[in-house]
C-alpha cells in the first residue's frame, strides 16, 4: 500500500485548502482504515474551514464527514466489520459508549464524542481512519456516491423531522433547500407530512416542487412567516431550519404553529432574537438537533435502500474542492457535490484525475488551488 495519499487540508482558517500528500496511518487496535470511494461536501465543512464555531478544529486537518468507502485494513480486536465492507465515516466519529447520553440513545451529545473531519481527520482524502463501532453500514445496492450525502445531510434531516414531532397529515416547513433541505423534503413526504419549502433562490424552490413539496415560498419576497401562517391555517406544526442564515431562524420561529416545534439544524455563527412573548404565549418549542444516532443512521439509509429517498448529486474530483467551497458559500450548488475518488474508467492503466494533477505538481509538494 502507498504510504502517502492525496488530501485536501485546512492549514489556515479562511484560506483555500491545500492539496497535498499526507501520511496514511495504519489502523491501531480497535480502528479500521477505509479507502474512500466518495465524500459529500457539507456546508459544515465550510464552517470548519472558516473556523466559524466557538470550538475550533486543531490545524492542520482534513475535513469531510460524508465519506463512503471500503474497509482496506482492520486493527486488532475489530470484529464488527471486515475488509471489503462498504462503510460510511460520519460526523459522529466516535463516542465513549458509557456516559448517561450514550446509554440513553443520545450519543451525539457525549462529552467524549469525536467528530469526523473536525476533531478527527475526515474524508477529503484517499484514506480515512475510522472507529468501526460508529461507521455507517451501507446497504447493498446503494452506490457509494449516492450514500455519501445520506450519512450527514440525510441522517440530520431525518432525525430533525422526527424531533419536530409533526405527525402524518400535518405541515412541516423546511427552510433552506440545499444539501440538507432537498433530502428533508423527501424524508418528510415519505413520512406522510405536507411540506412547505422555503429558500431565497427560485431554482431551489423549483427543485423543491419537483421533489414533491406542496408549497414553495421565496423568503426574499415578502414575509415568509406570514405566508406560511396564511397558507397552513395558523403555521406549520413542525419547522426545520437548515438554512445557514440567522434571518431564517427568526422567520422559522415566526412560522411555527401554536404548540408546534421549531427545530434548529443550520449552524451559522452568531445568535438570533427570540420573541419571548409569542413563544411563551403560544407554547412553542424551540429545539436544537445534532446529526443522529447510529440507529437513526440505519433508519435514514433504509429509506434510500427502499427507493423512498435519493440524493441529487454532482460528482467532482478532490482537486476542485476550493471551487466547490466557493460555490457553496454563494448558494451556487444545486443540491450536493460529492467528491469522486473512483479511478477514471477509460483505461485501467490511466492514472486518476487526482493522480494526474499530482504528477504535474510533484508528490510531497503542498500548494493552494
Ligand atoms: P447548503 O449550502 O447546501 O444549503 C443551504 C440552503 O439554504 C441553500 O439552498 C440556500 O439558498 C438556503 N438559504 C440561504 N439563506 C436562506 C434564508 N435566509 N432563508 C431560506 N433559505 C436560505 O448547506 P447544507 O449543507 O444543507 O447545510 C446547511 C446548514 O446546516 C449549515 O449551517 C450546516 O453547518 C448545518 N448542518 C447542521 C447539522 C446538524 O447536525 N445540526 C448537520 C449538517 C449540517
Ligand atoms: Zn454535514
Ligand atoms: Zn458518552
Amino acid at each position: 500500500m502507498a504510504r502517502t495519499m492525496h488530501a485536501g487540508v485546512v492549514e489556515q482558517f479562511g484560506k483555500p485548502l491545500a492539496l497535498r500528500e499526507w501520511d496514511i496511518s495504519s489502523p491501531g487496535a480497535g480502528q479500521i482504515l477505509v479507502k474512500t470511494e466518495a465524500c459529500g461536501v457539507c456546508h459544515t465543512d465550510l464552517h470548519a474551514a472558516h473556523g466559524d464555531w466557538p470550538v475550533k478544529p486543531t490545524l492542520p486537518f482534513i475535513p469531510g464527514h460524508e465519506a463512503i468507502g471500503l474497509v482496506a485494513a482492520v486493527g486488532s480486536g475489530v470484529t464488527i466489520v471486515k475488509e471489503g465492507d462498504r462503510v460510511g465515516v460520519p460526523w459522529l466519529y466516535s463516542a465513549c459508549g458509557h456516559c448517561e447520553y450514550c446509554l440513553t440513545g443520545w450519543e451525539t451529545v457525549c462529552a467524549q464524542a469525536q467528530f469526523g473531519g473536525y476533531t478527527a481527520n475526515g474524508g477529503f482524502a484517499e484514506y480515512v481512519l475510522a472507529d468501526p463501532d460508529y461507521v455507517a453500514h451501507v446497504p447493498a445496492g446503494l452506490a457509494a456516491a449516492d450514500a455519501a450525502p445520506l450519512i450527514c445531510a440525510g441522517i440530520t434531516t431525518y432525525k430533525g423531522i422526527k424531533q419536530t414531532a409533526a405527525r402524518p397529515g400535518e405541515w412541516i416547513a423546511i427552510s433552506g433547500i440545499g444539501g440538507l433541505g432537498h433530502l428533508a423534503i423527501q424524508y418528510a413526504k415519505a413520512m406522510g407530512l405536507s411540506v412547505c419549502a422555503i429558500d431565497i433562490d427560485d431554482g431551489k424552490l423549483a427543485h423543491a416542487k419537483f421533489l414533491g413539496a406542496d408549497l414553495m415560498i421565496n423568503a426574499k419576497t415578502g414575509d415568509p412567516a406570514a405566508a406560511v401562517k396564511k397558507a397552513t391555517g395558523g403555521g406549520a406544526h413542525g419547522v426545520l431550519i437548515t438554512a445557514p442564515s440567522l434571518n431564517a431562524f427568526k422567520q422559522g420561529v415566526g412560522m411555527t404553529r401554536k404548540r408546534g416545534t421549531c427545530v434548529l439544524v443550520g449552524l451559522p455563527p452568531g445568535e438570533f432574537p427570540v420573541p419571548l412573548f409569542d413563544v411563551v404565549a403560544n407554547c412553542i418549542t424551540i429545539r436544537g438537533s445534532f446529526v443522529g444516532t447510529r440507529q437513526d443512521m440505519a433508519e435514514a439509509l433504509a429509506f434510500a435502500a427502499e427507493g423512498k429517498v435519493k440524493a441529487d448529486i454532482e460528482l467532482q474530483p478532490l482537486s476542485s474542492i476550493n471551487q466547490i467551497f466557493d460555490r457553496l458559500e454563494h448558494g451556487d450548488v444545486a443540491s450536493r457535490v460529492v467528491l469522486d475518488f473512483a479511478p477514471t474508467k477509460t483505461t485501467k492503466t490511466q492514472p486518476s484525475e487526482v493522480d494526474q494533477r499530482f504528477a504535474t505538481t510533484g508528490a510531497g509538494s503542498a500548494r493552494d488551488l
